[in-house]
């Protein structure tokens, strides 16, 4: 079996979170400037759910409310993928939720730390204003580097805005030559998916682990070649798949859906680029020509 850290065309990340892909030292360190304990239950682990895996970010996010360790950490995440062997890189976060500085302060700070390494991507969250995505559109379409806007966390009963109200904001991204992804159907309906491809315009889909639940969303995807950001051990923490041997990539890369391997959360899920390609490997139905094949899909899926 070929070896994955022996792939001449280097690897591609789409899907990492700023805020879930820190160093475990460099969160000893902000942690002990801080006054604070690191939680030792911090890691995702299998089947902990959505809800639980998202109260996780509260502890990291604590830490980085400033500029200086946005831009560290943004830093810090271009070199570790390198070392993972990993030549196309998207870092995204969510700068509303960095209060220690103005948004826009916070965004110059993670191109700062990125210095051209990789893409930025902006995260509105479900559930929010949708004129939060509005100013988040407005801020990535003035700053290079910049490359797209997304769609994180889950939706709850409790949202008073859905998935579909926040059409305007993406659209606007869209006329400004911004790519879109939106975290859909992680566990849920694959009917998330149409709404994200035909509301929000969506190029790329986070997770769509129901994808092969409905027929008509599979065609949508092949014709309209939506890229899917699989993240195998993150979707078998929260539980989307039951385990990660489940992951349905390998029936996604045979009937042509432009999928590609990606960790979400270095950090909380314990992984590397590098480690996801090799699970991928281990899974029923991959081969070596289908595991190259999300590469590529993953270089060929970038926002630019
Ligand atoms: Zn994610």
């Amino acid at each position: 079996m070929m070896r994955v850290d022996s792939r001449s065309q280097g690897l591609a990340d789409l899907h990492r979170h700023l805020d879930g892909s820190l160093r475990p030292e460099t969160v000893a360190e902000f942690a002990a400037t801080l006054g604070e304990n690191v939680p030792s239950d911090l890691s995702f682990y299998s089947g902990m759910g959505l809800e639980q895996a998202l109260s996780r970010f509260s502890f990291t996010l604590s830490l980085l409310q400033q500029p200086e360790n946005v831009r560290r950490v943004a830093s810090e995440i271009c070199e570790d993928a390198l070392k993972e062997g990993v030549t196309t890189l998207e870092i995204r976060f969510a700068p509303q939720l960095h209060r220690g500085a103005p948004m826009e302060a916070i965004v110059d700070a993670a191109l700062e730390g990125i210095s051209n390494r990789s893409g930025l991507l902006l995260c509105g969250l479900y559930g929010e204003d949708p004129s939060v995505l509005d100013r988040l559109v407005d801020i990535a379409a003035s700053r290079q580097g910049v490359v797209g806007i997304d769609l994180a966390g889950g939706p709850t009963p409790s949202h008073r805005f859905h998935m579909t109200d926040y059409a305007h904001p993406f659209r606007r991204a869209k006329e400004h030559g911004l790519g879109v992804t939106v975290h859909a159907a992680e566990g849920r309906p694959p009917s998330e998916i149409r709404d994200a491809v035909e509301v929000l315009l969506a190029d790329r889909i986070g997770h769509g682990t129901t994808l092969l639940e409905d027929s008509a969303t599979v065609d949508l995807v092949l014709k309209q070649e939506v890229v899917i950001e699989a993240c195998l051990s993150s979707n078998a923490h929260v539980g989307a798949i039951a385990t990660a041997s489940e992951h349905p990539l390998p029936k996604w890369l045979a009937l042509g859906v432009r999928a590609t391997v990606c960790t979400d959360n270095t950090l909380l899920s314990c992984v590397t680029s590098k480690s996801e390609h090799s699970l991928a490997l281990t899974l029923p139905g991959m081969t070596d020509s289908l595991l190259n094949r999300a590469i590529a899909h993953g270089h060929e899926g970038r926002f630019r």
